[in-house]
């Protein structure tokens, strides 16, 4: 095959672009919400411990607290019970403390033994079956964090797991940065919502669930601009009234050869680079600015949006929100397929784990979501290789790219 033309930019150089333009437009307002209302934000600033994690030394089992020196082999008394929640008093001197896990250490003891390691003599004291190893079962004051630990840092999108780590250090709210709002737009004539009666001619509009779903899922907040027709001023004026969002995400009308509206209006208002990316499903991708607010225009095909929402605008939303890792996890498995046809595009095959073996959907054209609703996520295939069966291919869970 010929190399990757001129024209073509690479997929990671596409990225670098877009993620050095977000860096450049951050989201810089923030503010405090509750962490019961934070999942999905991202934070805007460390989360730094108040205290220590845990607060004081308790035990990790139900069992004996004990002080190694008292341990000569003979049976102890217990002098105390100690549950969770409780204040203990300081161990007696030649005694042990009934505890429980969870419960504070009492002062003076240094270890614990679970109750399956002893004996309870019928006059109720304890026999230690086996040697007690100094600190063992106690869970140390500040063993999880010391105050004034970095818990978190800032740029960490905030899930069920940074939120309870959050709530384990006593934070009630939690600063993050504002909502990016995002502006989005489906370009094209044929398309009606659902809903609405199909006429000769025309498709339901599948991109713009899909993205304002999608969006939502990413914290962004959604203006949505529904339908705009194949028409320059249409376009001019749906861009007009949305000077308040931080990004107008469109689809549609950038394919080659078609009456380009979007592109027409920022170059005459705006700025406009249209790149022709070495990726299948995509290719086209608009980027520029209208009247000052950033503009990302994605290929119709509802698989081609997919892909490149998946790849490249969700990573520029993620950055422009402060969030510092935007690359999804990916795994390299091996491939359940063999491929002959190298092109110079790299694609992206929607593909199902079978066996812990990448399969493909039978169909794989750019407009059919079909594919994507059967497949787990996307392989990748670099540009100009071929695979045989068995092969590694570098696998990307769409649970990745959907959040
Ligand atoms: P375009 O990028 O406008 O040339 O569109 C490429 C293909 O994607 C065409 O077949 C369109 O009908 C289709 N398409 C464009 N926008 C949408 C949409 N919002 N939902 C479903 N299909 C679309
Ligand atoms: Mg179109």
């Amino acid at each position: 095959m010929s190399g990757v033309k001129p024209s073509l930019m690479p997929v990671e150089q596409a990225l670098e672009a877009l993620l050095k333009l977000a860096e450049n437009a951050p989201i810089q307002d923030v503010e405090s919400v509750l962490i019961d209302e934070a999942e999905g934000r991202v934070l805007a600033e460390p989360l730094v411990a108040t205290l220590d994690l845990p607060p004081w030394p308790n035990s990790a089992m139900d069992g004996y607290a004990v002080r190694q020196q008292d341990l000569n082999g003979e049976p102890l008394r217990v002098s105390q019970k100690i549950f969770a929640g409780t204040q203990p008093e300081p161990l007696e001197p030649g005694s042990c403390a009934r505890i429980f896990t969870g419960a504070p250490m009492p002062e003076n003891a240094d270890s614990v033994e679970m109750q399956e390691h002893v004996e309870v003599l019928g006059d109720g004291r304890v026999r230690f079956l086996e040697a007690v190893r100094l600190e063992q079962h106690v869970r140390p004051q500040g063993g999880e964090a010391r105050q004034g630990d970095e818990v978190l840092a800032a740029g960490v999108r905030l899930g069920p797991i940074e939120l309870g780590l959050a709530a384990s250090l006593g934070v009630p709210r939690l600063t993050v940065s504002r909502k990016i709002k995002v502006a989005l737009l489906s370009t094209g004539d044929e398309l009606v919502d659902p809903g609405a009666t199909l006429n000769p001619g025309q498709i339901y509009n599948s991109n713009r669930v899909l993205l304002r779903h999608w969006l939502q899922r990413l914290g962004c907040e959604v203006i949505d601009a529904g339908i705009v027709p194949d028409d320059l001023n249409k376009v001019r004026a749906c861009l007009t009234g949305l000077g308040e969002a931080d990004l107008i995400l469109s689809t549609g009308g950038v394919s080659v050869g078609e009456a380009d509206f979007l592109g027409q209006v920022l170059r005459e208002e705006g700025e406009l680079n249209l790149w022709k990316l070495a990726i299948k499903p995509g290719k086209p991708l608009t980027y520029g600015s209208y009247r000052g607010v950033a503009v990302i225009g994605l290929p119709g095909n509802p698989a081609s949006t997919l892909v490149t929402f998946g790849l490249l605008a969700r990573a520029y939303l993620l950055r422009r929100m402060g969030v510092s890792e935007v690359e999804p996890l990916s795994a390299q498995v091996p491939a359940g397929f063999s491929w002959t046809k190298a092109g110079n595009r790299r694609e992206y095959l929607r593909a199902r784990l079978e066996g812990g073996r990448a399969v493909l959907y039978y169909n794989q054209s750019s407009s059919i979501l079909r594919s994507a609703a059967w497949a787990d996520g996307l392989v990748e295939l670099p540009e100009h290789t071929c695979l045989e069966e068995g092969d590694p291919v570098r696998f990307i869970p769409f649970s990745e790219l959907l959040g």
